[in-house]
């Protein structure tokens, strides 16, 4: 441990990254180093790509340029992190190297495209250049089979695919060309959102009056754009017009050359403390398997657990609170109504889910949950 402030190093400025660093500053800004590093310009919520997608928002809008970013005892540098040795903590970017006492690697996950053949050529609504080129080619789309297909399971945000075809239906129907469109969704899941039984329901019965079919338990294993065709894991094929992917995701390749990463494609930690197998070493995010969703509430609750270790050890004094698995996440269930669902992994034998019905009025709500992220972290 270094004579001087001790030097924490967290590695992605995403949910969790911006969360860590702002607990952290809040509490023990004076007597800490922070160091945040990202290699891009400005955060997106994971749900304004959806809105880029549709046209309710342009690319601009939805960006949070990150050097609005000011919080005592923080710095957020714009490098590459080109590699990580969990073992003496130490970082290497394209622009150097950071020693910490204390590393969080919140890097999220990333797009495993090249998993499923085809998907290169495709489109997809994951990431926000795939949601702005989608912006071009939605408006052009006035007949034909549309299919939305998960690559693989955990991704992120389980709704968010329900969510997309249901504004998808809304979009269609406004431009008067809904009759002669078929929309699928095809998803790795035995239900919407397996936790909340009560939430699957309503999804189902919103897919069943708005004619959209849902192949629950099935993944996209390949695409064939020249074809038109997508193969799924039990070897079906089915044919498109327009194909919307969620490709399969996993930890980034530099986590997995840190011996950071398992099997699964992500990183094993403990779930209630974030602990890596490397001492004062943490993961948090969606590259962390705790069991619990990749989701930017999930991200920010785990940064909170880690926050709370590290405050306690830089004050020498108190006790950790442990990660808590709990998160309400809203969910757009069209014509502007968005739904609620509260899940909680770990109180009980098995996750459970409290569903609130969508509404007009709950878009006020998810527009605080932005609202107060912006301001609390940016100052917007
Ligand atoms: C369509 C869609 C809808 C969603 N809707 C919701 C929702 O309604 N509610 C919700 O809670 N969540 C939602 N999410 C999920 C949410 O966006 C993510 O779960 C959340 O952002 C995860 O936080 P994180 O900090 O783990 O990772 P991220 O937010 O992805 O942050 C990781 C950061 O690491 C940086 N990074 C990666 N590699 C490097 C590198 N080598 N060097 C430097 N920097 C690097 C990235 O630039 C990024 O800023 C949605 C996601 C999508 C795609």
């Amino acid at each position: 441990m270094s004579a001087t402030l001790p030097r924490v190093t967290v590695l992605g400025a995403g949910f969790a990254g911006l969360e860590l660093a702002t607990q952290l500053s809040e509490a023990v800004g004076e007597k800490v180093r922070v160091t945040l590093i990202d290699h891009g310009s400005a955060f997106v919520f994971g749900y304004s790509k959806l809105d880029v997608m549709f046209g309710l928002a342009t690319p601009e809008e939805v960006r949070l340029p990150y050097d609005r970013f000011v919080k005592p005892g923080v710095r957020l540098l714009r490098e590459r992190v080109l590699a990580i040795d969990p073992a003496t903590r130490t970082v290497r970017t394209d622009a150097g190297t950071h020693e910490a006492d204390y590393l969080v690697v919140a890097l999220g996950a990333d797009y495993d495209v090249a998993a499923t053949p085809g998907l290169a050529d495709a489109n997809e609504f994951y990431s926000v250049a795939g949601a702005t080129r989608l912006r071009e080619i939605l408006p052009a789309f006035d007949r034909g089979r549309v299919l939305v297909g998960v690559c693989g399971a955990p991704y992120k945000c389980p709704p968010a695919p329900s969510e997309c075809v249901l504004m998808l239906h809304d979009m269609l129907v406004r431009r008067g060309v809904r009759p002669q469109c078929e929309i699928t969704l095809v998803l790795p899941l035995p239900s919407p959102v397996p936790p909340s039984p009560e939430t699957s329901r309503a999804l189902l019965a919103a897919f069943e009056e708005r004619g959209i079919r849902f192949l629950p338990n099935r993944k996209i294993a390949a695409v064939d754009v020249a074809r038109r065709i997508a193969t799924l894991d039990d070897g079906s094929e089915l044919p498109w017009d327009l194909f919307l992917g969620v490709p399969k995701h996993r930890a980034p390749a530099v986590v997995e050359a840190a011996g950071l990463m398992a099997e699964d494609g992500f990183v094993p930690v403990n779930p209630r403390t974030l602990e890596t197998r490397f001492a004062h070493v943490y993961a948090c995010g969606d590259l962390a398997n705790t069991g619990t969703p990749k989701a930017g509430v999930f991200a920010e609750g785990a940064a909170k657990a880690v926050a709370s270790a590290l405050v306690a050890r830089i004050r020498g004094q108190g006790q950790a609170d442990l990660y808590a698995g709990r998160g309400a996440c809203y969910i757009e269930f069209g014509g502007g109504r968005i739904g609620r669902v509260e899940v909680d992994f770990f109180s009980g034998p098995k996750p459970t889910g409290v569903y609130h019905e969508p509404d007009l009025a709950s878009r006020a709500d998810k527009e605080q949950f932005g609202a107060s992220r912006k301001a609390r972290w940016f100052g917007l």
